[in-house]
């Protein structure tokens, strides 16, 4: 029962702040989600600006020459107004600016339908045709549905129609019609709807995100998705001139862990150590399970020395770390292993790791629980691959 209850907790945890602005969530998962944000706005303008323009000849026809004129020239103004918002849209890459260009659309729409009600003198259920203008409102929402977006955003955008009609209810001096009370009781509860498709959308897509970076067992980067984030820290600090580093732990002895009290106390240990590591990692580091009980810190525009330095002072702390084995209050006591390397210019990421990996055999074969950093041309073989060659 009390499980049951910690597993509700950490869930709400997880997910409540995620689906309220997703800003806990990774960097990484920002881009992700702007790109396919980037592409359904896009979308939806080019399909609103034709179908908005599309219909400018029916106002011409039906409408009087007073009215006809002017919607069909707002019409066309918004179809090249949602065009443009669409092709710069495509040109840009970050989050935000995907979130103004929505946020633009949204307002375009609305800014229409507010002309076209005065222009139309407010139309009523009596007035036919002209009556159809202001359903476009409800348009405005359901339209929104396809959109991947948080509670924030999503309660942003429904707020900017929310408001344009009830200006326009008291323009028209009807705000507490029975009409108009229906029209937005209807309107609310379609935005209902369309929110809760909208945060199921957004949580599908960070749940299948999570399960595809993250490491299942510990909740830090997979080795895919930290080799991946790797590879373009890699490649900026080699634009920029700068220094980068990689430290390859392993855990000291862990087989024995295992052997002495079971496989699932190794995952605790393996768990308690991720979220140890996590908790000391900066901004800019990037830390991930390589494999096993190997972990992986990637410090960008760190040099070799400062890579050593940070490696003694992990090897400190970690020497005092009590994990906890999940009988009672057993605590356990490990040491670990450091491979050391910095990218020389003529790295590539799997070549540094190698270097790395060569520096953590010369630890292991000079005892463990301290740090080796590997030296460009040091051909360290190790002493068991040396006995075996021998
Ligand atoms: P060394 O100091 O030389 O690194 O010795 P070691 O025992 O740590 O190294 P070895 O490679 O012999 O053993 C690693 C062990 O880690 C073997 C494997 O069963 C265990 N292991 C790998 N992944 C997991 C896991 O997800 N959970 C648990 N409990 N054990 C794991
Ligand atoms: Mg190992
Ligand atoms: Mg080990």
């Amino acid at each position: 029962m009390q499980e049951n209850q910690e597993q509700l907790i950490k869930t709400l945890k997880l997910y409540v702040p995620d689906l309220w602005s997703a800003k806990a969530h990774s960097a990484s998962f920002q881009h992700t989600r702007s790109g396919y944000l980037r592409n359904r706005v896009s979308m939806l303008c080019i399909v609103w600006g034709v179908l908005i323009v599309l219909w400018a000849p029916f106002d011409l026809i039906f409408l009087s020459e007073n009215d006809g004129v002017p919607l069909a020239i707002a019409r066309v103004t918004l179809g090249l107004f949602l065009f443009t918002i669409a092709k710069v849209n495509n040109q840009q890459t970050s989050l935000r600016k995907a979130q103004w260009c929505m946020a633009l659309m949204v307002l375009g729409l609305n800014l229409f339908y507010l002309y076209t009600m005065q222009v139309l003198d407010y139309p009523m259920v009596s007035s036919g045709f002209k009556y159809g203008y202001t359903l476009l409102p409800i348009l405005h929402v359901a339209i929104l549905t396809i959109l991947p977006i948080t509670l924030k955003e999503s309660l942003g955008l429904l707020a900017m129609t929310a408001i344009t009609q009830i200006y326009v209810g008291f323009q028209a001096e009807r705000l507490f019609t029975p009409e108009n009370i229906a029209d937005l009781w209807l309107q609310n509860v379609l935005a209902l709807m369309v929110i809760w498709s909208q945060l199921s959308k957004l949580s599908m897509l960070m749940r299948l995100y999570r399960q595809a970076t993250l490491d299942p067992l510990t909740g830090i980067y997979n080795r895919r998705m930290l080799l991946q984030l790797a590879q373009k820290s890699l490649k900026y600090c080699e634009a920029k001139d700068a220094p980068f580093s990689v430290l390859l732990f392993d855990i000291d002895r862990f087989k024995r862990i295992n052997d002495t009290w079971g496989h699932s106390a190794g995952d605790k240990v393996l768990r308690g150590f991720a979220d140890f590591m996590q908790s000391k990692m900066r901004k800019t580091d990037l830390f991930g399970r390589y494999g096993g009980e190997e972990f992986i810190v990637f410090l960008p525009r760190c040099n070799g020395k400062m890579a050593e330095q940070i490696a003694e002072r992990m090897l400190t702390s970690i020497r005092q770390l009590e994990l906890p084995l999940g009988y009672d209050d057993t605590t356990l006591k490990i040491t670990t292993s450091i491979g050391i390397a910095t990218n020389s210019g003529s790295d590539t990421l799997s070549s540094l790791i190698e270097r790395a990996d060569r520096a953590l055999y010369e630890c292991k074969d000079s005892g463990r629980d301290c740090c080796r950093f590997h030296h460009i041309g040091h051909q360290y073989l190790g002493n068991e691959r040396r006995r075996a060659l021998a």
